[in-house]
Protein backbone atom coordinates (compact mmCIF):
# COMPACT_ATOMS: atom_id res chain seq x y z
CA UNK A 1 0.00 0.00 0.00
CA UNK A 2 1.50 3.48 -0.89
CA UNK A 3 1.77 5.92 2.20
CA UNK A 4 -0.75 8.62 1.74
CA UNK A 5 0.61 12.19 1.98
CA UNK A 6 1.64 13.15 5.49
CA UNK A 7 0.90 9.68 6.94
CA UNK A 8 3.35 6.89 7.94
CA UNK A 9 6.78 7.29 8.61
CA UNK A 10 9.23 8.09 6.18
CA UNK A 11 10.47 5.86 3.40
CA UNK A 12 14.16 7.00 2.63
CA UNK A 13 15.78 4.91 -0.58
CA UNK A 14 19.15 4.31 -1.71
CA UNK A 15 19.49 2.64 -5.47
CA UNK A 16 22.87 1.24 -5.66
CA UNK A 17 24.17 -0.85 -8.72
CA UNK A 18 26.45 -0.53 -11.82
CA UNK A 19 25.46 1.74 -15.22
CA UNK A 20 22.79 -0.23 -16.84
CA UNK A 21 21.79 -2.19 -14.06
CA UNK A 22 18.04 -0.84 -14.27
CA UNK A 23 18.22 0.95 -10.87
CA UNK A 24 16.88 3.90 -12.61
CA UNK A 25 13.96 2.54 -14.10
CA UNK A 26 13.12 0.62 -10.78
CA UNK A 27 13.84 4.00 -8.87
CA UNK A 28 10.97 6.02 -10.75
CA UNK A 29 8.29 3.20 -10.66
CA UNK A 30 9.32 2.77 -7.05
CA UNK A 31 8.97 6.70 -6.62
CA UNK A 32 5.49 6.35 -8.31
CA UNK A 33 4.09 3.90 -5.72
CA UNK A 34 4.84 5.67 -2.86
CA UNK A 35 4.40 8.87 -4.15
CA UNK A 36 7.85 10.21 -3.24
CA UNK A 37 10.55 12.31 -5.32
CA UNK A 38 12.84 10.12 -7.06
CA UNK A 39 16.34 12.32 -6.89
CA UNK A 40 18.44 10.79 -9.75
CA UNK A 41 21.78 13.12 -9.51
CA UNK A 42 22.54 11.70 -13.53
CA UNK A 43 18.81 13.23 -14.41
CA UNK A 44 20.27 16.52 -12.57
CA UNK A 45 23.53 16.40 -14.20
CA UNK A 46 22.39 16.17 -17.72
CA UNK A 47 19.28 18.34 -17.15
CA UNK A 48 22.03 21.21 -16.66
CA UNK A 49 24.39 20.30 -18.83
CA UNK A 50 21.23 20.70 -21.82
CA UNK A 51 20.61 24.22 -20.49
CA UNK A 52 23.97 25.47 -20.00
CA UNK A 53 23.79 26.10 -16.81
CA UNK A 54 26.93 26.74 -14.56
CA UNK A 55 26.94 22.93 -12.98
CA UNK A 56 26.05 21.75 -16.53
CA UNK A 57 29.40 23.81 -17.84
CA UNK A 58 31.30 22.23 -14.95
CA UNK A 59 29.86 18.54 -15.25
CA UNK A 60 29.74 18.18 -19.09
CA UNK A 61 33.44 17.12 -19.78
CA UNK A 62 33.58 14.96 -16.96
CA UNK A 63 30.31 12.80 -17.63
CA UNK A 64 31.56 12.40 -21.19
CA UNK A 65 34.26 10.91 -20.32
CA UNK A 66 32.98 8.50 -17.86
CA UNK A 67 34.13 10.23 -14.61
CA UNK A 68 32.52 11.46 -11.48
CA UNK A 69 31.80 14.79 -10.80
CA UNK A 70 33.57 15.85 -7.71
CA UNK A 71 31.73 14.75 -4.26
CA UNK A 72 31.13 18.72 -2.76
CA UNK A 73 29.89 19.31 -5.91
CA UNK A 74 27.08 16.20 -5.72
CA UNK A 75 26.64 16.82 -2.02
CA UNK A 76 25.58 20.13 -2.08
CA UNK A 77 23.09 19.44 -4.69
CA UNK A 78 21.49 16.16 -3.01
CA UNK A 79 21.51 18.40 0.45
CA UNK A 80 19.53 21.66 -1.35
CA UNK A 81 17.56 18.95 -3.31
CA UNK A 82 16.50 17.04 0.40
CA UNK A 83 15.93 19.96 2.23
CA UNK A 84 12.76 20.71 0.01
CA UNK A 85 9.43 20.00 1.41
CA UNK A 86 8.28 17.25 -1.04
CA UNK A 87 11.21 14.92 0.55
CA UNK A 88 10.12 15.62 4.13
CA UNK A 89 7.69 12.27 3.82
CA UNK A 90 11.12 10.47 2.30
CA UNK A 91 12.51 9.94 -1.14
CA UNK A 92 14.20 7.42 -3.40
CA UNK A 93 17.90 8.33 -4.92
CA UNK A 94 19.02 6.84 -7.82
CA UNK A 95 23.07 7.29 -8.77
CA UNK A 96 23.97 9.25 -5.64
CA UNK A 97 25.73 8.24 -3.17
CA UNK A 98 28.38 6.92 -5.64
CA UNK A 99 31.33 7.09 -3.69
CA UNK A 100 32.38 5.86 0.55
CA UNK A 101 32.40 10.19 1.04
CA UNK A 102 29.17 11.01 -0.64
CA UNK A 103 27.48 8.19 1.62
CA UNK A 104 28.95 9.31 4.69
CA UNK A 105 28.11 12.97 3.89
CA UNK A 106 24.22 11.00 3.11
CA UNK A 107 24.44 9.60 6.68
CA UNK A 108 24.75 12.64 8.20
CA UNK A 109 21.77 14.23 6.24
CA UNK A 110 19.13 11.71 6.80
CA UNK A 111 20.44 11.30 10.38
CA UNK A 112 17.16 12.31 12.03
CA UNK A 113 14.87 11.09 9.32
CA UNK A 114 14.71 7.32 10.30
CA UNK A 115 16.80 4.54 8.72
CA UNK A 116 18.26 4.10 4.91
CA UNK A 117 16.78 1.40 2.99
CA UNK A 118 19.84 0.47 0.42
CA UNK A 119 18.51 -1.56 -2.53
CA UNK A 120 21.75 -3.26 -5.07
CA UNK A 121 20.72 -4.17 -8.07
CA UNK A 122 22.58 -6.79 -9.47
CA UNK A 123 23.70 -7.63 -13.26
CA UNK A 124 26.49 -9.07 -14.63
CA UNK A 125 28.89 -7.01 -16.38
CA UNK A 126 28.65 -8.38 -19.86
CA UNK A 127 24.84 -8.01 -19.73
CA UNK A 128 25.42 -4.77 -18.91
CA UNK A 129 27.61 -4.04 -21.47
CA UNK A 130 24.90 -5.39 -24.18
CA UNK A 131 22.26 -3.05 -22.41
CA UNK A 132 24.32 0.13 -22.41
CA UNK A 133 25.17 -0.10 -25.91
CA UNK A 134 21.86 -0.57 -26.87
CA UNK A 135 20.49 1.82 -24.69
CA UNK A 136 18.37 4.99 -25.87
CA UNK A 137 17.16 8.23 -24.32
CA UNK A 138 14.67 10.67 -25.07
CA UNK A 139 16.37 13.94 -26.20
CA UNK A 140 13.96 16.19 -24.45
CA UNK A 141 12.65 14.64 -20.98
CA UNK A 142 15.37 12.32 -20.60
CA UNK A 143 13.10 9.01 -20.79
CA UNK A 144 14.57 5.54 -20.87
CA UNK A 145 12.70 4.41 -24.15
CA UNK A 146 11.98 0.47 -23.63
CA UNK A 147 12.85 -1.31 -27.37
CA UNK A 148 9.33 -1.16 -28.78
CA UNK A 149 9.92 2.56 -29.01
CA UNK A 150 11.05 2.62 -32.00
CA UNK A 151 11.58 6.18 -32.90
CA UNK A 152 9.98 8.77 -30.75
CA UNK A 153 9.82 9.25 -27.10
CA UNK A 154 6.28 7.58 -26.11
CA UNK A 155 5.65 10.58 -23.14
CA UNK A 156 6.55 13.56 -24.96
CA UNK A 157 7.34 12.73 -28.87
CA UNK A 158 10.79 14.07 -28.87
CA UNK A 159 12.93 12.19 -30.75
CA UNK A 160 15.01 9.13 -29.16
CA UNK A 161 18.86 9.87 -29.07
CA UNK A 162 21.70 7.39 -27.78
CA UNK A 163 23.14 9.00 -24.64
CA UNK A 164 26.32 11.06 -25.32
CA UNK A 165 28.08 8.78 -22.75
CA UNK A 166 26.96 4.88 -23.56
CA UNK A 167 29.82 4.49 -26.35
CA UNK A 168 31.49 1.39 -25.72
CA UNK A 169 34.55 2.60 -24.54
CA UNK A 170 32.90 4.98 -22.60
CA UNK A 171 30.68 2.37 -21.29
CA UNK A 172 33.64 0.26 -20.05
CA UNK A 173 35.36 3.66 -18.51
CA UNK A 174 32.49 3.87 -16.41
CA UNK A 175 31.92 0.16 -15.30
CA UNK A 176 35.63 0.23 -14.35
CA UNK A 177 34.44 3.60 -12.35
CA UNK A 178 31.73 2.02 -11.01
CA UNK A 179 33.95 -0.81 -9.81
CA UNK A 180 37.05 1.45 -8.23
CA UNK A 181 34.78 4.28 -6.58
CA UNK A 182 31.02 2.72 -6.25
CA UNK A 183 31.19 -0.85 -5.42
CA UNK A 184 33.18 0.06 -1.92
CA UNK A 185 29.21 0.89 -1.18
CA UNK A 186 28.20 -2.50 -1.00
CA UNK A 187 30.49 -3.23 1.62
CA UNK A 188 29.86 0.10 3.03
CA UNK A 189 26.32 -0.95 3.41
CA UNK A 190 26.00 -4.74 3.23
CA UNK A 191 26.13 -5.02 7.84
CA UNK A 192 22.44 -3.31 7.79
CA UNK A 193 19.51 -4.68 8.42
CA UNK A 194 18.36 -2.67 5.77
CA UNK A 195 20.26 -3.59 2.81
CA UNK A 196 18.98 -6.06 0.41
CA UNK A 197 20.89 -7.27 -3.17
CA UNK A 198 18.05 -8.07 -5.65
CA UNK A 199 18.95 -9.86 -8.69
CA UNK A 200 18.67 -7.45 -11.57
CA UNK A 201 19.04 -10.00 -14.84
CA UNK A 202 15.04 -10.94 -14.67
CA UNK A 203 12.07 -9.14 -16.46
CA UNK A 204 11.62 -5.95 -15.46
CA UNK A 205 8.26 -6.75 -13.66
CA UNK A 206 10.05 -9.37 -11.55
CA UNK A 207 12.56 -6.99 -10.45
CA UNK A 208 9.70 -4.21 -9.33
CA UNK A 209 8.17 -7.03 -7.11
CA UNK A 210 11.50 -8.40 -5.82
CA UNK A 211 12.08 -4.49 -5.02
CA UNK A 212 8.81 -4.58 -3.04
CA UNK A 213 9.70 -7.64 -1.39
CA UNK A 214 12.98 -6.05 -0.42
CA UNK A 215 11.03 -3.01 0.87
CA UNK A 216 8.65 -4.63 3.00
CA UNK A 217 11.41 -6.43 4.38
CA UNK A 218 13.83 -3.73 4.95
CA UNK A 219 11.33 -1.82 6.67
CA UNK A 220 10.18 -3.99 8.81
CA UNK A 221 13.73 -5.05 10.38
CA UNK A 222 14.82 -1.35 9.89
CA UNK A 223 11.76 -0.44 12.56
CA UNK A 224 12.54 -3.32 14.76
CA UNK A 225 16.33 -2.58 14.50
CA UNK A 226 15.02 1.84 16.11
P1 LIG B 1 24.54 5.51 -14.97
O1 LIG B 1 23.61 5.13 -16.05
O2 LIG B 1 25.98 5.32 -15.31
O3 LIG B 1 24.17 4.97 -13.63
P2 LIG B 1 23.80 8.25 -14.27
O4 LIG B 1 22.74 8.68 -15.20
O5 LIG B 1 23.44 7.95 -12.86
O6 LIG B 1 24.56 7.05 -14.95
O7 LIG B 1 25.00 9.33 -14.24
C1 LIG B 1 25.67 9.72 -15.44
C2 LIG B 1 26.97 10.45 -15.08
O8 LIG B 1 26.70 11.57 -14.21
C3 LIG B 1 28.00 9.62 -14.31
O9 LIG B 1 28.80 8.81 -15.16
C4 LIG B 1 28.80 10.73 -13.62
O10 LIG B 1 29.71 11.36 -14.49
C5 LIG B 1 27.74 11.74 -13.24
N1 LIG B 1 27.18 11.50 -11.87
C6 LIG B 1 25.90 11.15 -11.58
N2 LIG B 1 25.74 11.01 -10.25
C7 LIG B 1 26.94 11.27 -9.68
C8 LIG B 1 27.44 11.27 -8.36
N3 LIG B 1 26.64 10.96 -7.31
N4 LIG B 1 28.75 11.58 -8.16
C9 LIG B 1 29.54 11.87 -9.17
N5 LIG B 1 29.15 11.90 -10.46
C10 LIG B 1 27.87 11.59 -10.73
Amino acid sequence: MPTQEGAGPALNVVMLGPPGAGKGTQAELLAKRHRLPKISTGDILREAVQTGTPLGCIAKATMEAGNLVGDDVMIGIVQERLDRDDARRGFVLDGFPRTVVQATALDAMVDSRGPLVVLDIVVPEDVLVKRLASRRICSKCGANAPAEWTEACQKCGAPLVTRADDGEAIVRERLKVYQRQTRPLVEYYSARPTFRAIDGNQRHDVVTAAVDGAIAAATATGKAAL
